[in-house]
């Protein structure tokens, strides 16, 4: 079908030679809109996100002088249900990074079949320029301006880089405040006190995990036999390390935003955490080697997993990756190009929106709770994360058997082809 694609007027056509996420995720579906032979007007459908909100976000510094910040909301879609997916406060968290991660959100909701379209918004800030107080008055002016697109039936906001619990709950509490009652299910991953889900901390941690545990199960490794390095200390990284040392995996290198540690018989985690806490940063841990975040990348390992940030693997540094699995716990860490210098190396990559899916798993099975007002034991939400990150990866790698795919190509595959289902089902209003 490549010659009927069409790229809709106003748009520039991807180029895979650049490192932009917007790029990559175009690119991604492009490709996987021609392997499936996907009908070209859902194509069309697909590469534009359905409604975007730019919103200005002022509020007041703690000196009484004011910031302006520019805010973000994205609904790529929002086909097979409400939209979802986290925000962001990042420097770089413009429009186009935007679009990315909202893309991304359909395509992993669908992967895992919850019935949720893709969302992701964010302020472009640094938030270690601001205090709690600016942030917290910041968030709420930022949740006042995009109050009209979200809602539990309608788009709900969960934590990503750099936001957590408390400004969820600083969200939750802006929306109802605004509704008049309290309506918990308005975002996911905020505390149990007011209606988060058990387990929804360290989902996306576990969820990598699980994908790792399938991949080695798949490829004859023992969890034991393997070495692994982690590119980010922060909700997902951090744990995930720990998860993995206490599974018995041997971790030899971390690192954060300042770098890395290197330590080939295997380093601590929980100590690393520990001095973490206390130094701010994993560097200056003593008893392992120092190395920068492009060093980690290129160490000699099983496992890697990127957990940071987009665009980190690109064709500058692919053919230096090391490792026989690149597991993708961020989103989008690798380029268009750069993906498939690693897998004609040979290299076993396992996507960010099947490897990195529990989190919003979870926040599904928090929403459903929220909905039901009926709450499950931690046990119950890991069991259930689990049997799903099993069955959607299984489901992945059968199909990318089957047809000769990447795991990445499979997983766009399935997940773009239930939205594309829902599309053709529903039909085309008017
Ligand atoms: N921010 C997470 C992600 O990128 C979770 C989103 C959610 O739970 O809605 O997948």
């Amino acid at each position: 079908m490549g010659d009927e694609k069409k790229i809709p007027e106003g748009q520039t056509p991807p180029d895979a030679s650049h490192d932009s996420p917007w790029e990559t995720a175009l690119a991604q579906l492009d490709e996987a809109a021609e392997l499936m032979g996907l009908a070209p007007g859902v194509h069309e459908i697909l590469r534009v996100p359905k409604r975007s909100l730019i919103v200005s976000v002022p509020f007041r510094m703690d000196d009484g002088s004011t910031r302006v910040y520019q805010g973000t909301r994205v609904h790529h879609n929002v086909t097979r249900g409400p939209a979802k997916g986290g925000i962001r406060y990042h420097p770089d968290m413009g429009f186009d990074e935007t679009k990315a991660l909202a893309m991304w959100m359909t395509w992993k909701c669908a992967v895992v079949d919850i019935p949720f379209g893709g969302a992701k918004g964010g302020v472009a800030v640094d938030p270690r320029e601001h205090t709690r107080a600016e942030l917290e008055r910041m968030t709420r002016r930022y949740a006042s301006e995009i109050l009209p697109f979200i809602g539990p039936e309608r788009d709900i906001p969960a934590p990503d880089m750099n936001t957590d619990e408390e400004i969820m709950a600083w969200i939750m509490d802006t929306y109802s405040q605004n509704q008049g009652y309290s309506v918990p299910g308005v975002v996911t991953g905020k505390p149990v006190s007011i209606g988060g889900s058990k387990g929804r901390g360290g989902a996306t941690s576990r969820g990598v995990m699980y994908t790792i545990f399938s991949t080695l199960k798949r490829l004859g490794l023992g969890i034991e036999e393997v070495s692994v390095a982690i590119q980010g200390h922060g909700k997902v990284g951090g744990f995930l390390g720990q998860l993995l040392h206490d599974a018995g995996c041997r971790v030899v290198a971390i690192s954060d935003v300042g770098g890395g540690l290197y330590k080939e018989r295997g380093l601590d985690p929980e100590a690393i955490n520990r001095h973490k806490r206390e130094a701010g940063s994993v560097v200056g841990y003593p008893g392992a080697d120092p190395i920068t975040n492009e060093e980690l990348l290129q160490v000699d390992c099983d496992v890697l997993i990127p957990a940071a940030i987009e665009s980190v693997i690109t064709v500058k540094n692919a053919d230096r990756i090391r490792a026989r699995v690149v597991c993708e716990a961020a989103n989008g860490p690798i380029t268009f190009e750069a993906d498939r210098i690693l897998v004609d190396r040979g290299i076993f990559v396992v996507p960010d929106i099947l490897a990195n899916s529990g989190g919003v798993t979870v926040s599904y099975f928090e929403w459903v709770q929220d909905i039901q007002a009926y709450f499950w034991t931690e046990e119950e939400v890991n069991d259930r994360l689990r049997l799903i990150m099993e069955r959607s990866f299984d489901a992945v790698y059968d199909l990318a058997e089957a047809k000769g795919l990447t795991m990445r190509q499979a997983a766009h595959w399935i997940g773009v082809g239930r939205v594309a289902e829902a599309h053709l089902t529903r039909g085309l209003f008017p």
